[in-house]
């Protein structure tokens, strides 16, 4: 029978609950158990796919075509657990889900209430991940901080869960920040008891606590927080700030986070063995033998989250390089007002990641018209692929006005546009080409010597697609199409003769990369980005 961990986070929000969570399960496939992470949102959305960058961040995708929060993406880059869309259970699916089931009379006589019926929709939601996977150990991180209404179903639906599992079987983890005040020279634990003060209102005991701190947590303060919170002094951990979010798994190792875990899991298990991932990941880090800038030009740069897959992506790719990485983020509202020269002269490598809409494109297209003039290694990602393809069409093959019909609906040469599929489509929630598709790869261009085989597959997020009654002239002026999915003839990469490195994508390879195994393509844009 799987063991459950439940995660959930006090104080403040942005703790790193999500790479806490992601640390435990590295930790525990190292012990050789098998682990699954789900996380609980408690917003109304039924997923993220609609809401803006700026209130949620990024949209991460699952293989199967799901829009999940962008905590799944750590999940995904920490473990080897396969996530699928039941990996992410938002308040919005669950109601959705119960008020189905009382329109089609499956509560005939019944008043529907949040206890129990939304609590065990939550709890069957989570055992559906979990039961009949062969899964020793789940993590379930709860979205929000404790005192927030809206997450308060899905806490007491845990509350039951460990009630009905019993002792071995359950444990939570309460992630708090102990801040420290500088005037004062100390750290302040009350934050933290109030925390879990309010969780034990709702009849959670905590059996470990994680502290977020900048300084080391004494021997004292680890008593005074054991005391108050009802805790056994050792399972006050603290998790002192780290340079890179990868070596957060090494800390929490160190402070015997993971033997805790097995211990009150009475789970039997091998140690924990970081070597791999200190060598792969964390000595390369720490002693690069080369520096490269890459400009990642987008609209949303003003945010640390909403690119973040691409920003751990190009991480990865430096990692495998021996390469620090340092990342100029270029607002392209910035480049249309002042050029492109200004911001990307001195750069080595230009990546344009994914997006909509029409603001800041005409930025873009200089920026890769840039790039392909100037033969700086160009990297585009979705939006980036379009992109590419509209700036070679009008600056190249001579077509001039070419653009998307997102952007221009009576485009005269709409080079990238709807398939007629997509044209009949008006909701806007889980419409998109979402999910793994497959591609084949042509050889004997810069994506085959990245990926070294024929077939692919790579995970997409987009409705427009490259209008094929181009190709033939585009070719002729030295595009090459180097990825087509094979089923419906659409073009996936695209790459340009006569230039160093420049390859796009419709899909989002960003999904796929690991730190200790970097995606082909990023590997090999900041390797041409280095030899520039
Ligand atoms: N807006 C474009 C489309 O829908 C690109 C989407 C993206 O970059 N994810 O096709």
């Amino acid at each position: 029978m799987a063991k459950f961990i439940f995660v959930t986070g006090g104080v403040v929000s942005s703790l790193g609950k999500g790479i806490a969570s992601a640390s435990i399960g590295k930790l525990l496939e190292t012990r050789g158990l098998k682990v699954t992470i789900i996380k609980c949102d408690p917003y109304i959305n039924v997923d993220p796919g609609t809401m803006n960058p700026y209130q949620h961040g990024e949209v991460y995708v699952t293989d199967d075509g799901a829009e999940t929060d962008l905590d799944l993406g750590h999940y995904e880059r920490f473990t080897n657990a396969k996530l699928t869309r039941d990996n992410n259970i938002t308040t919005g699916k669950i109601y959705y889900s119960v008020i189905t089931k009382e329109r089609k009379g499956e509560y005939l006589g019944k008043t529907v209430q949040i206890i129990p019926h939304i609590t065990d929709e939550i709890k069957n939601n989570i055992k559906k991940v979990v039961y009949g996977k062969k899964i020793d150990v789940a993590i379930v991180e709860i979205g929000g901080t404790v005192g927030d209404i809206e997450s308060l179903p899905f806490l007491e639906a845990i509350r039951q869960l460990k009630l009905e599992m019993g002792r071995d079987y359950a444990i939570n983890i309460h992630v708090t920040l102990v801040p420290y005040i500088k005037a004062a020279g100390e750290i302040k634990t009350k934050p933290t008891q109030h925390s879990v003060g309010t969780l034990r209102e709702i009849g959670i005991i905590p059996d470990i606590i994680l502290c977020r701190t900048e300084k080391r947590l004494s021997r004292e303060a680890k008593d005074k927080i054991a005391l108050f919170c009802n805790v056994d002094a050792d399972a006050v951990i603290p998790a002192i700030d780290v340079k890179s979010i990868y070596e957060v798994p090494l800390s929490l190792r160190k402070e015997k986070l993971d033997s805790l875990i097995v211990k009150l899991l009475n789970q039997s298990c091998r140690q924990s063995n970081l070597d791999d991932w200190q060598n792969l990941v964390i000595e390369r880090q720490k002693a690069p033998v080369a520096e490269v800038q890459i400009a990642v030009v987008g609209k949303y740069i003003a945010l640390q989250d909403a690119y973040k897959s691409i920003y751990e992506s190009l991480v990865h790719g430096a990692i495998a390089n021996n390469t620090k990485l340092i990342i100029k983020k270029v607002d392209s509202e910035d480049i249309e007002k002042n050029g492109a020269g200004k911001y990307l002269k001195k750069v080595k490598g230009i990546l344009i990641p994914g997006g909509f809409g029409n603001r800041g494109i005409e930025g873009k297209i200089k920026a890769v018209q840039f790039a392909r003039e100037n033969k700086i290694p160009y990297f585009g990602i979705c939006l980036g692929m379009q992109i590419a393809v509209i700036e070679f069409s009008r600056n190249v093959c001579g077509l001039n006005g070419a653009n998307s019909t997102e952007f221009n609906k009576k485009v005269k040469h709409p080079v990238i546009s709807l398939l007629e599929e997509q044209r009949k489509v008006s909701a806007k929630g889980a419409t998109m080409r979402l999910g793994a598709y497959d591609c084949r790869l042509k050889k004997g261009t810069h994506t085959y010597s990245a990926y070294r085989k024929e077939k692919i597959q790579e995970r997409h997020r987009h409705r427009f697609e490259f209008n094929n009654q181009y190709r033939e002239r585009m070719e002729k002026k030295g595009m090459v199409f180097s990825g087509i999915n094979p089923q419906k003839k659409l073009v996936e990469i695209i790459e340009i003769k006569d230039h160093p490195w420049f390859v796009a994508c419709q899909f989002h390879p960003e999904f796929k990369s690991k730190p200790d195994n970097g995606h082909p393509l990023f590997k090999e844009f900041i390797k041409a980005s280095l030899n520039r």
